[in-house]
């Protein structure tokens, strides 16, 4: 079994999602009392939320760069980062290990494809819906992607950080996510992304009207089936 290497903390509360399906992962395919091999390095999410906020992107990569080669001398085969966002930086992140990066949004395109998905919703944080690093990799695949209206990005925005990263989960906010996701399929979409870790932890399947792709569940059985694939 290949040792999976984690960089989570952003935020911790969906690190516990990615350690937990893991696990649940190897028991499924193996049994008994096999689990996985799990390195973790946990960073410190205000630092890195506030690199995010003024733009500092460069210093998110170098603390998580740095982590990732920690992970790699300590023995991991490969890397997972534990959030979507901080995909924007995986290519120096790349730049500075030998190990492969298990891309969150090519592990989630995989699953679209075999879905048969053409056009998709993106929820995530305002970095992920807005910019083009995450996008682009569905665009790639031929997959077109829409998001909400800007008042609703903002709305997605302040519940991640402020509710969902500090471990609050209200009935209020998973009202108005069901909501923004009504639109989305009024807008053609075939399916809906959660493209944070943590919006698992507020909307389910039986949530939406669409059907979800859970980005922390995609990612981590992946990291499982790879780890167990020689
Ligand atoms: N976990 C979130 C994500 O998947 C947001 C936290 C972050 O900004 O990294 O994007």
């Amino acid at each position: 079994m290949k040792t999976i290497g984690l960089i989570g903390g952003m935020s911790w509360e969906s690190t516990i999602s990615y350690y937990k399906i893991i696990n649940e992962e190897i028991k499924n395919r193996l049994g008994g009392l096999h689990s996985a091999k799990i390195i973790l390095h946990s960073v410190e999410f205000a630092e890195i939320e506030r690199c995010q906020a003024s733009g500092n992107w460069e210093k998110c990569g170098r603390i998580i760069g740095t982590a990732a080669q920690g992970l790699e001398t300590a023995g991991a085969d490969f890397i997972l980062i534990c959030t979507n966002t901080m995909h924007k930086v995986v290519p120096q992140i790349a730049s500075m290990i030998r190990i492969p990066i298990i891309h969150i949004a090519e592990s989630t395109a995989d699953e679209l494809e075999k879905c048969q998905i053409q056009k998709v919703g993106l929820l995530g944080t305002k970095y992920t819906m807005t910019q083009d690093f995450y996008k682009q990799k569905l665009i790639d695949r031929g997959i077109d992607t829409i998001i909400p209206d800007e008042a609703d990005v903002d709305v997605i925005n302040n519940i991640i950080f402020n509710e969902l990263c500090v471990g609050e989960i209200k009935t209020e906010s998973r009202e108005k996510f069901k909501k923004i996701i009504d639109g989305l399929k009024t807008q053609g979409a075939e399916g809906v992304i959660l493209g944070c870790t943590e919006i698992g932890l507020l909307i389910q399947q039986t949530d939406s009207s669409l059907p979800v792709f859970d980005t922390t569940i995609i990612h981590a059985k992946r990291a499982a089936e790879i780890a167990l694939n020689s």
